[in-house]
């Protein structure tokens, strides 16, 4: 496509790099997945912010590459465990912990808390970097409440037990174009090309 600027996703999950380029599309950009290119290094997410990982993967990739990256870092935070799991959100149960036991741990440490304090949100992070200008930063979140049983299959993560009041569904019962509209990475990509413009 001509006059479109390029930038590097800093992720190789290809659904992600579909989300992030219909959101982009009205923009002037192209969002390219990492994918694409050979031999960039794995970025370590060692930060203890979402804003330090998400700049750390932009900076790290678009000083590789030479070219505008944009990083994203996304986790829960849920409110009766002060903030936890946070940026640990994807390894809350272990380092290779997968999602049901992500979510099982979460529902065990919440088992005596009321359902008024089983409030939490999804934040999502993202960070522009292009080279020789200051990164732009944007935020994006996603109230809801933790349930005390799974639901639906669709989404990934934490979905199955987050309930969203503003739609009456749990965020795994909801089809990819709602979750879109209401999502923690989709409020966060609107700041940012709010940002852009
Ligand atoms: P990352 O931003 O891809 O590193 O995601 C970090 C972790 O946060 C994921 O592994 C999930 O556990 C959780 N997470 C982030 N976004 C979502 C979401 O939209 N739904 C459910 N879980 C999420």
């Amino acid at each position: 496509m001509p006059n479109r600027k390029k930038v590097v996703l800093a992720t190789r999950n290809q659904g992600k790099v579909k989300e992030f380029n219909r959101l982009f599309a009205d923009a002037g950009w192209e969002g390219i997945s990492l994918a694409e290119f050979d031999g960039v290094p794995e970025v370590v997410e060692d930060k203890d912010t979402f804003e330090g990982n998400a700049l750390k993967k932009a900076i790290e990739i678009s000083t590789y590459l030479n070219m505008p990256a944009l990083g994203d870092d996304s986790g829960l935070e849920v409110d009766a465990l002060e903030g936890r799991p946070g940026v640990y959100s994807a390894r809350f149960a272990g380092e290779d912990a997968t999602d049901e036991q992500n979510w099982r741990k979460l529902l065990n440490e919440l088992e005596e808390v009321s359902t008024e304090e089983r409030t939490a949100r999804f934040r999502c992070t993202l960070a522009l970097v292009i080279p020789g200008e200051e990164p732009i930063i944007a935020t994006g979140a996603c109230e809801g409440v933790i349930a005390r049983e799974p639901k639906g299959t669709n989404g990934f993560g934490y979905d199955p037990v987050f309930y969203v009041p503003s739609m009456d569904k749990m965020m795994a019962e909801l089809m990819p174009e709602e979750k879109n509209q209401i999502s923690h990475r989709a409020r966060a990509m609107q700041q940012l090309l709010a940002i852009l413009k």
